[in-house]
């Protein structure tokens, strides 16, 4: 039985109380003991048990089922002998819990002995509910899933001011399931539940009505005393809560909901939100069924292909930043041009912390970047006026590039031209300190024509980011003949510095992420040219999970640089590929280039392709068209060790394409295909539409 207790979400700073700070703050060891090897147990002087969370050898707290049984174990002796009150914190500076364990996901195809898990987990949480005295979960940092489900089975929840909630199972293809989406509904407004667990957004503590009060480290043992002394107050769900979780209210608020869910993705890819909001409007009104209907429901999306498929997305990121895990204590970088790309990467190194000077040879581009950089840092720092204003004093204009000398990395972004990039390099490099690195963020041309007449070749290489730099989270960090392994490894963690994914690749055309994305978009342009609506095109690679089709990609991108990226990859690759048509060429030279110029392929109002064919069909063999092309250039990658291995390659594809994330990657969904399907599939195409689908020589050592 899930009884839970519903309080008063009274968001109180406690100050009153000015309580010196105990011995019971996070990190703090003293007197504690226990026979446990997660937990640190220890009674205080006004009676009250605490419980710190110490996962062993993990830097994060996370649950698993060792914890749990540990867990349960410290809550079966405190049933024999209430306290007057419990305390569970996190002894981690990191943060509180970070949910659930998410390697124990990987490879689960057992719904039977899932469900029985998720049972033991149920029981430990409902047992701590239960518990005849007063529990408090003390929360620093992030408190996460699984992390805020035990939160919620406590009495009361104190958050230490820089705490954050969230259920990201979402992102994961699951929903709660350790009885989060019972107890969250119930202790505040159902539909602010929801939404949080729908979209699995994490918010400060300060905004959130389950926290019960918010307080500063120094005044927690303050906070605890008041919550076990009955000082700080609850009350019940209130009246509009308690409406909305009535059977008409829920089946009301739930097609809204099951829209709002459509509109963001279909059932067929991403069911665990649809599943979320069936098990609230069948059971939101009956705790125990719906605990049961969580545990059936969990289970079934787990072993489930999306969710298999996003748990291995997971891990790819992770895999990625890996790479990034090198220490890069430097501070100082140089952008030489102010452009699209320079302005925009000077501007989120500055957000990140680093000191940046700007060059350009146009004051007004500089100028530009910099009320960019302003329009940016007021949405991504809309609750946080002193980073906004701290990172505006970092980026720093530098007409003459005097920056250069005292700069730990240059990144050079002006137009892509061979000559003028060496004219730039000529200039800047002498300049520069003797262990600082030189990089470009060239797309095309060769690495080893740009290293030709540099006096440190070793320390030179490019770093691709992509545009919008704030939003695309992988950048390539491309290599060449003469690089030193350590300054590939450092701009790898200068990424990681700002949080960016490094995708380590080889000098050659289009290096991974652009060789792989033009024979989508060229192919698309082919369908375009024989007649075919370009709804019916993008519809169709939209309908195999692309974040957008290839005509709309191409609109945002910007015609002027597919053009030029595609006409480069033609020249330089040996294989066949269609030319990119006449009218393309005649639209660019007419300046409509996309979004960026309000017309293209689409024409564009307020931000969004105009689509007047919504409803247009696209033939059968449209999806496989457009991504086999592309799989077959992943192929090849591989193969010419352009990329290292696969699971780099499908990371890089998803964070930096979308490629649809809930199919784990380009070859993880070609081995789920069948890698002799999608030879066969190429084979046909090659048939029928020309010799530009003939599959790589690569798929046969995947086979
Ligand atoms: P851009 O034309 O928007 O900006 C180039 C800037 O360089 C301009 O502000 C120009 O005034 C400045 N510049 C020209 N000569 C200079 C000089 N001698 N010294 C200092 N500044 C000078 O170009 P962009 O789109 O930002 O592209 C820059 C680089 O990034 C290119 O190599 C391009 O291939 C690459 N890139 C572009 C994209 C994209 O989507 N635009 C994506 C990835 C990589």
């Amino acid at each position: 039985m899930t009884s839970t207790p519903v309080r008063k979400p009274a968001l109180a700073v406690l100050g009153k109380r000015n309580l010196e700070l105990g011995p019971f703050t996070r990190g703090d060891a003293q007197q504690e003991s226990g026979p446990w090897a997660h937990w640190r147990v220890r009674t205080d002087e006004d009676g009250i048990v605490w419980l710190l969370f110490d996962k062993k050898d993990a830097s994060a707290n996370t649950l698993s089922e060792p914890v749990l049984a540990e867990l349960n174990d410290i809550i079966e002796r405190l049933e024999r002998d209430a306290p007057r009150g419990v305390v569970i914190r996190s002894a981690k500076a990191s943060g509180f819990i970070a949910g659930a364990d998410i390697a124990q996901f990987r490879g689960v195809t057992d719904v039977a002995e899932l469900e029985t898990q998720l049972s033991r987990g149920h029981a430990v949480l409902d047992r701590l509910d239960r518990l005849p005295t007063v529990t408090i979960a003390v929360i620093h940092g992030y408190c996460l899933g699984g992390g805020l489900e035990l939160a919620l089975a406590c009495d009361y929840r104190i958050a230490v001011d820089d705490a954050s909630f969230g259920f990201p199972e979402v992102l994961l293809g699951l929903h709660p399931g350790l009885g989060g989406t019972v107890r969250l509904p119930r202790l505040i407004n159902p539909v602010a539940a929801m939404t949080m667990m729908l979209t699995g957004r994490t918010e400060r503590a300060r905004r959130l009505r389950l926290v019960d009060a918010v307080t500063q480290e120094r005044h927690v043992r303050g906070a605890v005393r008041a919550a076990v002394d009955g000082e700080l107050h609850g009350s019940k769900q209130d009246f509009v809560g308690t409406l909305l979780n009535t059977k008409p209210a829920r089946q009301l608020l739930a097609r809204r909901m099951a829209s709002e869910a459509a509109r963001r993705a279909p059932r067929a890819h991403y069911p665990a939100p649809y599943a979320l909001i069936d098990l609230w409007v069948e059971h939101g009104g009956d705790a125990d069924a719906m605990q049961q209907a969580e545990i059936a429901s969990f289970a079934k999306l787990l072993v489930g292909d999306t969710a298999q498929n996003l748990v291995r997305v997971f891990f790819l990121r992770e895999n990625l930043k890996k790479l990034a895990g090198g220490d890069w204590q430097a501070r100082r970088v140089h952008v030489v041009g102010a452009g699209i790309m320079g302005g925009d990467i000077a501007a989120w190194c500055a957000w990140q912390g680093l000191l940046v000077t700007l060059a350009d040879t146009n004051r007004n581009a500089i100028g530009g970047a910099i009320k960019r950089a302003a329009e940016l840092y007021g949405k991504i720092g809309r609750d946080n006026r002193r980073r906004v204003r701290d990172a505006l004093d970092r980026l720093i204009p530098d007409l003459k590039g005097d920056g250069a000398a005292n700069a730990d990395l240059v990144i050079e972004a002006v137009p892509e031209n061979l000559d003028l990039k060496r004219k730039i390099f000529a200039a800047v490099e002498p300049r520069m300190k003797p262990g600082a690195i030189l990089a470009s963020n060239t797309s095309s041309i060769p690495l080893e024509a740009l290293r030709e007449k540099l006096a440190r070749p070793q320390r030179f290489l490019g770093i691709h980011f992509f545009n919008p730099v704030s939003r695309m989270q992988l950048v390539e960090v491309v290599g060449h003949d003469q690089v030193a392994p350590e300054v590939l490894a450092e701009a790898c963690a200068f990424l990681g510095r700002i949080d960016r994914l490094p995708a380590p690749v080889k000098s050659a055309p289009g290096f991974l992420v652009n060789r792989a994305l033009t024979p989508y978009l060229l192919e698309a342009l082919v369908m375009l040219d024989a007649g075919m609506k370009k709804e019916a095109i993008d519809k169709a690679a939209k309908d195999f999970g692309m974040p957008m089709g290839p005509i709309e990609l191409a609109d945002e991108v910007g015609l002027d640089v597919c053009l030029h990226v595609a006409e480069t990859l033609r020249g330089s690759l040996h294989r066949e590929m269609p030319e990119a048509p006449q009218w393309l060429r005649d639209k660019v030279a007419k300046g409509e280039l996309g979004k960026k110029s309000g017309k293209g392929l689409y024409d564009w109002k307020d931000g969004r392709a105009v689509k007047s064919h919504e409803d247009a069909a696209p033939p059968a063999d449209t999806a496989d068209r457009l991504i086999l092309p592309m799989l077959d250039a992943c192929v090849t990658c591989l193969r010419e060790r352009v990329v290292a291995d696969e699971a780099v390659l499908d990371g890089a594809m998803i964070f930096a394409t979308g490629f649809a994330p809930f199919r784990g990657g380009p070859l993880h969904y070609a081995r789920t295909r069948g890698i002799a399907d999608v030879r066969a599939a190429l084979e046909r195409l090659a048939a029928q539409y020309g010799p530009r689908f003939t599959p790589d020589p690569g798929w046969d050592s995947l086979s």
